[in-house]
């Protein structure tokens, strides 16, 4: 006999299907539409008594459409996601206005309510109409990117468009219902996130995935997104085992804490190439300052990555107009100081971001 997925599929579903389920039981679309949108994000066990409860008090499409969304919203407390049921009302009392109370039987119809995407669309219809539409569902894209080997994220659009091509080209030609049944139990119950039961896989000896030996890695997860890399360099004044920091404005990275000056700059020749903050020495804007680079590294953010390279300015004095760090009277000092040396061996009593820390450590081991 010729193999063909769709066929395995269904063959496999007829001795281990799930057909007890309280949705698969006098099926109308209205009837589907609620469990799908109920079994999106959450399991089978947690939806069946919320369906029950909810089909018992909204029986119809217009039974809910006429419901107070605080009614709703009561039904559908504990299962999460409450934009799904406030949508689940809006789209009823569509079809109750622009239906006539009739949950629509096409396609294009169906895809206009809110809260419905093409998979669910395609669940509803061929699932309570046996109407020849492929799902994609998180379940079947699973079994997809295993079954074809698919490289990169189903989340991408170009992936995405690829894989709703092929989930097309293996439906069968007949019972459509079933099949999206078949497949989306495939998914759920052998063909899992982890650990795939592939030993009672109806489709295992086409797999391409087990041949192989992917199934781990498949499907593909989201890439991390790259970040930026920025750079900057840290000036930091020395002289006679004391360091000028300065408090860095409340907002911005770091807000409020105490740091070093930071110059884009790339030399650091003479006293007019510093900051104007800096402007520390007694000297004039033509002396020539001592520097000495310490080892670079980066600090990273969420959005981006910051390469620091740290300068030691060898000072030759501390300039009368910025605070030295008293022992006991720092806190004080802080609130009329916006810049402070602070000796490197007493550990400032201050908020400091980590790169500062990382600085001062290294020059602790030096001096
Ligand atoms: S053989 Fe394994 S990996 Fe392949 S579809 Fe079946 S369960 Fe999934």
């Amino acid at each position: 006999m010729i193999y063909d997925f769709s066929t395995a599929v269904l063959n496999w579903f007829d001795i281990h299907g799930r057909k007890n389920l309280p949705w698969q039981q006098n099926k109308t679309r209205y009837s589907v539409w609620v469990s799908e949108v109920m079994l999106q994000q959450t399991q089978v066990s947690t939806v069946i008594p919320y369906f029950e409860t909810f089909m018992k008090k909204f029986p119809t499409v217009v039974d809910l459409a006429n419901a107070k969304q605080d009614a709703v919203l009561h039904l559908w407390t504990g299962l999460g996601y409450y934009a799904r049921a406030r949508n689940l009302h809006k789209a009823a009392q569509k079809v109750r206005d622009e239906f006539s109370g009739e949950f629509p039987d096409s396609f294009e119809d169906v895809l206009s309510l809110p809260g419905i995407g093409r998979s669910t669309a395609a669940a509803i219809l061929s699932l309570a109409d046996n109407q020849a539409y492929a799902i994609l569902d998180g379940n079947v894209k699973r079994v997809l990117a295993r079954y074809l080997a698919v490289e990169g994220w189903p989340g991408n659009k170009k992936v995405e468009d690829s894989m709703w091509e092929m989930a097309e080209s293996l439906k069968p030609r007949v019972r459509f219902g079933d099949y999206t049944q078949a497949i989306m139990d495939l998914g759920a119950t052998l063909c899992t996130r982890s650990k795939p039961n592939c030993d009672m896989c109806p489709v295992q000896t086409h797999c391409l995935a087990y041949a192989q030996g992917r199934q781990a890695e498949l499907p593909h997860k989201k890439p991390k997104k790259q970040i930026p890399t920025k750079t900057t360099r840290m000036l930091i004044p020395f002289y006679q085992g004391s360091v000028l920091m300065h408090k860095r404005p409340s907002s911005g990275i770091w807000g409020g804490l105490w740091g070093f000056y930071e110059s884009d700059k790339e030399s650091f020749e003479s006293v007019k190439d510093l900051p104007d903050d800096l402007a520390i020495m007694e000297a004039d804007s033509e002396s020539l300052l001592q520097t000495q680079i310490l080892p670079e590294f980066t600090h990273t953010f969420s959005h981006f990555h910051l390469q620091i390279t740290p300068i030691l300015l060898l000072v030759d004095g501390q300039h009368s107009n910025v605070g030295k760090q008293p022992d006991g009277a720092i806190k004080e000092l802080q609130g009329i100081y916006e810049k402070l040396w602070f000796n490197i061996h007493s550990g400032p009593d201050v908020g400091l971001a980590a790169p500062t820390v990382k600085i001062l450590k290294q020059l602790q081991a030096m001096y």
